[in-house]
């Protein structure tokens, strides 16, 4: 699209130059905004720590699973204790008295004995495997523990640098409205035009013979042209097409 010639004084046309530096801050206090490292850091902190709460879920139900198993093993034992005690008490006291009875009841007790033994082993493979399980799901809530407050730190510390940058940006910003009411429409909009189309700068001063804008040194056509141009003339840099705005370190 061919850009319009426009016409504005030269101080402002120059006024545009601090409007350029207003938005070149702008653009820094935006990057800094979004390339914080706590975003980062709480990115893979986030991920990690997930990983560490689904084992931790993991955990938690092997060691309710296992409460329940050692609850039931506990009163495996239980039961078949208290059938050998019934048995013993009626041997004790003396009411079973057919020699053929007792012997059942003697041969009960000693498989009752080798069935509470088994139990008891059942019952402290369980023991074993709680408390194992109780191991992990300790270190694991440490360290979900850990991640928690580590993430609470790094917001802190991250909305504190928001914090500080937004109060930046609110200042520049307000800097902004200032400049850019004084400049006319038509020079706002084509600086704005330039800006999105050239990485962020639409405008550059002319230094000695060079464009700030692409670093180039102008050829000495061009530097007769500019000093032919009437001092209200919006020029643009013939190699990159951004406004070229004549100040007093201009050589013309
Ligand atoms: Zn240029």
């Amino acid at each position: 699209m061919k850009e319009p010639t426009l016409n504005a004084e030269p101080a402002v046309q120059r006024r545009l130059l601090d409007l350029q530096d207003l938005d070149l801050q702008l653009d820094q206090v935006a990057h800094k905004r979004a390339s914080l490292p706590e975003h980062q850091a709480l990115k893979e902190l986030i991920a990690e720590k997930s990983v560490v709460d689904r084992e931790l879920v993991t955990a938690d139900t092997e060691v309710s699973d296992l409460q329940r198993e050692q609850k039931k093993a506990d009163s495996d034992v239980e039961q078949v204790r208290q059938r050998k005690a019934r048995n013993q008490q009626r041997i004790d006291s003396g009411q079973v008295t057919s020699p053929r009875d007792l012997e059942n009841l003697q041969h009960e007790i000693g498989s009752l004995d080798r069935r509470i033994s088994d139990l008891e082993d059942a019952e402290l493979e369980v023991m074993e495997k709680l408390e194992a399980a109780e191991a992990v799901q300790t270190d694991l809530r440490t360290r979900a523990e850990a991640f928690a407050g580590r993430q609470a730190e790094l917001e802190t510390t991250r909305d504190a640098a928001l914090k500080e940058l937004d109060e930046q940006r609110a200042e520049l910003g307000d800097k902004r409205s200032t400049v850019a009411a004084e400049l006319p429409e038509p020079l706002l909009a084509q600086y704005q035009r330039l800006r999105e189309r050239n990485g962020g700068i639409g405008a550059a001063p002319l230094v000695g013979k060079r464009c700030m804008g692409c670093r180039m040194e102008l050829a000495p056509s061009d530097l007769n042209t500019i000093k032919a141009a009437a001092p209200d003339a919006v020029l643009r840099c013939e190699e990159c097409g951004r406004i070229l705005v004549r100040t007093s370190e201009s050589a013309v």
